[in-house]
Formats: C-alpha cells, structure tokens, sequence
C-alpha cells in the first residue's frame, strides 16, 4: 500500500508521551528513488580506497563521541531509557564503526593450488544492501548492518523502526558531514509497507533485519521473491540454569541485570529461570528483592534504573503475559503491575514464580521485565527445559562444576552460552541465533562475510592471475 509522501508522524517521549518530533514517513515512490540513488553509487564506493572509507568510519566515530551528550538525549526521548545507558549505546555504536575501519575484508586473496592452473578466490562486495532496524537498540543494531556493508564497499538504504528514527538520522549525518560521497547511505521512514517496498526492489542485493520472528518469517518470504541474500537477528527465550552449586548471589544479580535491563526489551535478555530445588527459596528471594529496589521511572532522572516500555502496545502485550502466567496458576513475587507513575508506558520489575511450562510467558517471547522462575530436580531435566523452545538465541548456566559448564556449551541450543556472567555481547564475538531466532551473524569479523561474496578465480595455460 502506498503511503502519501507529505504523511507525517510523530515521535513520541514513552516517559511523558510528550511529542519530541515529527518525521514525514516516505512514500513507496520515495523507497525506490533512494534504493537507485544507493545503487548509483555503489561502483564509486567501491572502487574508494579501504584506507578513504575508513577515515569516513573513524571520523563518524569521533563525531558520536563528540556530540555523544546530545544523540543520548535524543535517544532517551525518543526510546525511554536511562540516559546513561543511551550513553553507552551512543559509545558503543562509535567503538563499531572503528572497529570495523581496522581491516580490509575485501581485499583478503586465497591463493589455491590446482596442478598447471593458477587460482585464487576473491571478496566483492554486493551492492546496494537493506538495513531493517527494531526501536530497543536503535543505534547499536543499526551500526551492526551499517558499518560492516560500507567498510566491504557495499551501499545500504537503512530503515530504522518509525518510533525511532532520531538518533539513527543524526548518525547518518555525521557520516556525510564525515566525508561520505552522496547516496552511499539513504534512509527510508515508516513501518512495515516501506519496509517491504525496499526489500522488494529488484536493485536491493542483501537484506539484514533485526526484529521479531513474526515479521522475520515474512521478510524471508519477501526476500525469496528475488533470492535476496539475507541475514536474520531474531526473538530470543534464553534461558538461564542455575545449579545446585552456584553462587546464588551472583546468578540472582545476572537475572536481574539481564532481564530488567532496557526494560526487558533485549534480544538477549534473561527471560526464563530454572533453579535447582535446594537454592529455588534463596534465589527468588534475592531476585525479587533486586526487583523490588529497581528505581523505575524517566530516563532523564539520574537515580532512575529503568525506563518505561517503549509504547502503548507494548505494555498491553507484557500485562498480556502476566495475565496470562496468574490465570495459570503462577503467582507473583515481585511487581506486576503497572506503577503509579505518571502518564508513561510503566510497568513495574516483576517476578513470577510457580509459571507453569504451559503458559504464554514460558512459550512465547515476553519483551519486557517479567522474569519466570521455575525450580527443576534434575540437570537432565533442566537442560530439556531450557531447550524445549522453538527460540535459540542466548543461554547461560552458574555452576562451579567444569563438566556440566561443559556440557552447556555442547547442547544448549544458542548462539552464546554465558558460563557464571552476565548476559552481554561483546563488539569481537559473531552474534546470532539458531532456530527461530534467525541465522547469519553480526559483529565479530564473521559479519564482514556477510556483506562480500567470493568469486573463485583460474588461469590456465601460461596466464596469470
Ligand atoms: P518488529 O519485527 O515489529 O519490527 C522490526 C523492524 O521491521 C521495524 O523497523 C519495522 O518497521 C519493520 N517491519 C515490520 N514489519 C515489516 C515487514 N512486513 N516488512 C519489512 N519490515 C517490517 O520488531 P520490534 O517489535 O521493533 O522489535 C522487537 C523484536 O526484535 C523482538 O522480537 C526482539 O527479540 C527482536 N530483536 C532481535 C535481536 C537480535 O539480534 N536477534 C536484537 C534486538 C531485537
């Protein structure tokens, strides 16, 4: 359906649901200009010298932190968080782009050996590459398809989700104020019509999402249509298992930091519990004292830990879940409601004990801060447990013991196991999921791959490669 291009919409504070811009939305016609205008300019991106575009990337880098305070702000307004975690993500998103100015991918040369021929195989960019973005990490998972695809040479049209597209414009900014030729980097407004309108162009060569495994599902359908490369960054339903011998203080602190971080609106967020029988009364009286504590409220209130849920529909889906969990039969150790705290999307850290498997939260993936916990007799059966999802993004386990840690990393079905830490990514290690939390990685070196294609190349006779 096309969408007039004088629309408007309006971006909206989640803390106070005051009105904090207002973008115009493109139009169909306006994705496919853009999508040429970046396909225009692929030849001369990639035929710019690494050593140009990476100056680009590492002057972008210095202007985020530059103006770091600033995009914080805007990221706070726009998303809900606390500032200071905005501040991270302004950083963390700067440590991309110089991460990824530090070597040349594409210009890596296998040399083959084939009896009287010479071979090598060669890295080429693709082309004009989409770069589909959620509103919880607008910034970061932005930078995570942005940055790799024009260090390789490729040109991207990024959408950023229409609740967030701020922070990530100004970003784009600094890179033309950075250097960066015309058309290298468009940008596209609106929901899920533009988002389809610029995965179906002919001239889009690869498709990098991040978002739910719903919408995941129909831009792989979309993408068949023109056999489009694609990389998926999907739901998640870690689990975490928490054993007889485990430092119960520790793993009750990681429970907390990784499922009220952000509000519980991670890919990777902790979000359910399986604790050994001995330490279950412990556990979720140390959890639920975290949550009880967590000072909640907007984002630009130094002493505030949490920030409201993103939006309307949002907070409707968690109470949904929490709904859903009670009418099952679990009961409530900490929150479950929202709190009395002005207009915004609140809701307060809760925790759910007694969660039944058969119930929505255990199932299904809950984005926001409501953590299950569930007490398990055996490790057989909290491995199954904490295996039994159609989701394979994160895991973790807390034990002393080196077998079982282990045995974690062999048959926990996820792209990262956290061994007794915190459920975070870090910038150097690929990140994806299996399952229907998706396939193809970012960050690591592992995704500059995901932007070049090989082409393997003989000589015969006396000719020369
Ligand atoms: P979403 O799937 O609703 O939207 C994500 C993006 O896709 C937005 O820009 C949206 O406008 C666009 N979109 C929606 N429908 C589309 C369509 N049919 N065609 C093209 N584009 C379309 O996800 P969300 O609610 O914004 O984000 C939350 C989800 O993202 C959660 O499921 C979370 O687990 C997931 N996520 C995954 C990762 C990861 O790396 N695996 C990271 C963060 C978030």
């Amino acid at each position: 359906m096309a969408v007039a291009t004088s629309q408007k919409h309006a971006v909206t504070n989640p803390s106070t649901l005051e009105h904090v811009g207002e973008i115009e939305l493109s139009s169909v016609g306006d994705v496919a200009r853009k999508v040429v205008r970046a396909n225009e300019a692929f030849a001369a991106w990639r035929a710019t010298p690494f050593a140009e575009r990476a100056a680009i990337l590492r002057k972008t880098a210095e202007s985020l932190r530059t103006f770091a305070d600033e995009i914080a702000a805007t990221l706070t307004r726009e998303q809900g968080k606390p500032v200071k975690e905005a501040k991270i993500e302004v950083e963390r998103t700067a440590d991309t782009f110089d991460l990824y100015a530090a070597d040349d991918m594409g210009a890596l040369v296998d040399a083959i050996e084939l009896p009287g021929k010479t071979a090598r195989v060669v890295r080429r960019p693709l082309g004009a590459c989409a770069a589909i973005v959620p509103w919880n990490f607008p910034l970061t998972l932005m930078a995570n398809k942005l940055v790799p695809a024009l260090a390789t040479g490729n040109t991207v049209v990024v959408k950023p989700a229409p609740t967030t597209p701020l922070a990530a414009q100004r970003c784009i900014e600094l890179l033309y104020e950075a250097g960066l030729p015309e058309g290298v980097v468009e940008i596209v407004i609106g929901g899920a019509d533009v988002g389809a309108a610029l995965i179906e162009h002919p001239l889009i060569r690869k498709v990098s999402f991040t978002g739910s495994t719903a919408t995941g599902k129909a831009i792989m359908a979309l993408a068949a249509k023109g056999l489009k490369r694609l990389t998926l960054e999907l739901g998640g339903n870690d689990a975490m298992i928490v054993c007889e011998d485990a430092d119960v203080v520790g793993a009750a602190r990681a429970a907390a930091v990784g499922r009220f971080f952000n509000a519980g609106q991670a890919c990777i967020a902790t979000k359910r519990i399986y604790v050994h029988r001995s330490k279950y009364d412990e556990f979720v009286e140390r959890v639920s004292e975290r949550a009880a504590k967590l000072p909640i409220g907007d984002g630009f209130d130094p002493n505030v830990r949490m920030g409201p849920l993103h939006s309307q529909p949002q907070r409707e889906s968690v109470e949904g879940f929490v709904r859903d969990a009670l009418a099952h039969g679990a009961k409530a150790a900490a929150g479950g409601k929202r709190p009395d705290k002005g207009n915004g999307y609140f809701f307060e850290p809760t925790v759910l004990v007694d969660v039944p498997d058969d119930a929505r939260l255990i199932r299904e993936e809950c984005f926001g801060p409501v953590l299950p916990v569930m007490a398990f007799d055996s490790i057989d059966e909290a491995f199954a447990r904490a295996n039994a999802t159609v989701f394979g993004l994160g895991s973790s386990i807390w034990t002393q013991d080196a077998a079982l840690q282990e045995r974690a990393v062999r048959e926990l079905d996820a792209g990262y196991t956290w061994i007794n830490d915190i459920a975070t990514d870090y910038d150097r290690l690929p990140f994806g999921g299996v399952k229907e939390s998706g396939f193809g990685k970012e960050r690591g070196t592992e995704v500059l791959g995901e932007y070049l294609e090989l082409k393997s190349v003989v000589a015969g006779g006396a000719g020369h490669s």
